[in-house]
């Protein structure tokens, strides 16, 4: 028998993409994530897509040709300092590795394939855990970026299935890549949550950037304010998904599940626990089924607690698209702390939620502020409807 429900795409062709050891950034996220799904049982009866490299036509449908050439020269060892620099590459952030043109390539395949898989092959929702690289722009790459797949991704659907897109990134980071790459198009509408970019990287995603030209509007940005916790993530995330779905209407939604939101992320200040990751997929998921007939494409992201935070996080996903959270109702499996203990820089947690995390510094004002920053950034659609209704009153 065939589910069709959700389908899982991910292998080993992703592992390369790796910048050095003890970069951030690292594969064995995915590896501890497939690997801690395994040990569930929650993969061994579900279709599973192993990813291949976008060509570069494909990555020519965002990506300037000079760049695509720096990459392929830089992973080849053969690209001048002087270039790499124009291109964003050989930074701290986003260094030089051999091969980084097929591996950066396998990661865009990735998320193409998850969008065929919902479009074309009859899945209702596909998770490409390897995507989500949000910060690549047109001509540079940035923040531990070189390809952007989302972006990518986007404009193959646009084209080859003619669909409007809504495009989430709950994020820490601001989702600059994918925002720029459609800030005047009204038929791509991308929502933002993120880390205000007042002391964070990249420093964009102000509540005023709200697309331009046919397409102001359509972008949305909600960044909270440090520290900001569970209870008042998840109020802001439900209010503005569900009004922008509404206000969109999309034919499929994209959601890129960057997991560096959480308390013990190193990169990031917001202070949220594991029940924000089991919460985020199942709003998606309810969405998706609401407005596009269940079509949801999912990617990974940033998350740089990788022992403790993102393998469960992505699980959590996983299990919420494919219907089996009953898998996350009990303890993190034993077999998998055990095969990864000795290697493990951090106690692995043995449950699915997190027990008692620390209390922060002025809640209340974190949570007025996030409120405040909500209603700035749905204004427009607020009041949007509210004319339209007035419009329909008067014609009654
Ligand atoms: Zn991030």
């Amino acid at each position: 028998m065939n589910n069709k429900e959700a389908v899982l795409v991910y292998g080993p062709s992703q592992y390369p993409y790796k910048f050095n050891e003890t970069h951030p950034f690292h594969p064995l996220r995915l590896e501890l994530t497939y690997s801690l799904l395994e040990e569930l049982g929650a993969v061994q009866n579900q279709p599973l897509i192993q990813p291949s490299a976008a060509t570069k036509a494909e990555l020519e449908l965002i990506h300037d040709s000079r760049f695509i050439e720096a990459v392929i020269a830089g992973g080849e060892g053969r690209l001048p300092d002087s270039a790499a620099e124009a291109y964003g590459l050989k930074t701290e952030d986003t260094p030089l590795f051999p091969h980084m043109h097929e591996a950066a390539a396998h990661l865009v395949g990735g998320t193409l394939r998850a969008c065929d898989a919902v479009l074309a092959d009859g899945y209702l929702h596909a998770f490409h855990l390897g995507g989500g690289l949000h910060h690549g722009f047109r001509g540079r790459a940035s923040g531990f970026c070189i390809y952007n797949d989302s972006s990518i991704a986007i404009e193959y659907m646009r084209r080859k299935y003619g669909v409007r897109i809504l495009y989430v990134d709950t994020d820490a980071h601001h989702g600059d890549g994918v925002q720029w790459a459609f800030y005047d198009d009204p038929d791509v509408c991308t929502l933002s949550l993120h880390e205000t970019g007042r002391y964070l990287f990249p420093g964009t995603g102000h509540v005023t950037e709200k697309g331009t030209g046919k397409g102001y509007g359509f972008s949305i940005n909600v960044p909270l304010d440090a520290f900001t916790e569970d209870d008042s993530f998840l109020d802001v995330y439900r209010a503005a998904f569900t009004e922008v779905a509404d206000f969109f209407k999309p034919d499929i939604i994209v959601t890129q599940n960057g997991a560096d939101a959480h308390y013990l992320d190193p990169l990031s200040h917001l202070h949220v626990s594991m029940n924000v990751y089991r919460e985020i997929p199942r709003l998606a998921h309810q969405l998706a089924h609401a407005y596009c007939g269940g079509k949801w494409v999912a990617v990974g992201g940033g998350g740089y607690d990788k022992w403790r935070v993102v393998p469960r996080a992505w699980a959590l996903l996983w299990l919420e698209m494919s219907g089996q959270t009953v898998f996350a109702n009990d303890h993190v499996p034993q077999a998998w702390i055990n095969k990864w203990k000795d290697k493990a820089e951090e106690t692995l947690p043995t449950t699915w939620t997190d027990a008692a995390i620390p209390e922060i510094p002025r809640r209340k004002e974190v949570t007025a502020k996030n409120n405040l920053t909500l209603e700035k950034a749905l204004y427009h659609i607020r009041t949007e409807k509210q004319a339209t209704r007035k419009q329909v009153d008067k014609h009654e």
